[in-house]
């Protein structure tokens, strides 16, 4: 079974991927994959006609904070390189999809799955939800953001609302990571006894 599992910036997704792990199951991760994709000559050589030679450091190498601040300033920067990436990763997941063997719970670790439309490669979905406020002081701690650049980057995705209305387990974080394990660990309890 491949379950997709996603929720808003910060939402702890990471979290319960690596709880999920630990539990045995199999985890794919989009950013992972997307940045392994980025590695590729091929589409090195794209990235940089698209960001120009200034994202490059001495050796030619690409700096990727100096390529991440342009996309984030310049929308139409960040278009053009979800246009060259993300037909890429949606392959790769298909081929990962295709490939299974179903003998263990492949957990599809998707940030945008949702905005990417990549719902139909999973079997289930689970959504990991926080309140704003919550979201917004772990953004602020965990990446030394400003309120307001949290704000902004939470009100560019999905509302969680309409994410958690598409989800078929939706999993509250606002609590502890002890909790959050307890609740995980009974999730994949179920989603094992489905399976069978
Ligand atoms: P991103 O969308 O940026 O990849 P994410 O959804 O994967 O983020 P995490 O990185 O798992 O989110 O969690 C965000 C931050 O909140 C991390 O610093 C993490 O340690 C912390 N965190 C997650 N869950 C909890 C919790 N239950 N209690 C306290 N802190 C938590």
């Amino acid at each position: 079974m491949i379950v997709g599992l996603t929720g808003g910036i910060a939402s702890g997704k990471s979290t319960v991927s690596s709880i999920l792990s630990k539990l045995g199951a199999e985890i794919v991760d989009a950013d992972l994959v997307a940045k392994q994709l980025s590695n590729l000559r091929e589409n090195e050589n794209k990235i940089i006609e698209i960001f120009g030679r200034e994202i490059l450091d001495e050796d030619g190498n690409i700096v990727r904070e100096k390529m991440r601040e342009k996309a984030f300033q310049n929308r139409k920067l960040l278009e053009k390189l979800n246009d060259l990436l993300h037909p890429q990763v949606i392959d790769y997941f298909k081929n990962v999809r295709n490939n299974t063997t179903g003998e263990k719970i492949g957990i599809f670790d998707i940030p945008l799955l949702f905005e990417s439309h990549m719902e139909n490669l999973c079997d289930k979905i689970i959504v990991v939800v926080v309140p704003r406020k919550v979201q917004i002081e772990r953004i602020i701690a965990r990446d030394g953001s400003s309120k307001e650049l949290a704000e902004k980057i939470i009100d560019a995705q999905f509302p969680q609302k309409y994410k958690e209305e598409h989800a078929d387990i939706v999993i509250e974080n606002n609590c502890s990571i002890e909790e959050l394990e307890k609740n995980v660990e009974n999730i994949y309890k179920k989603l094992t006894n489905d399976e069978r």
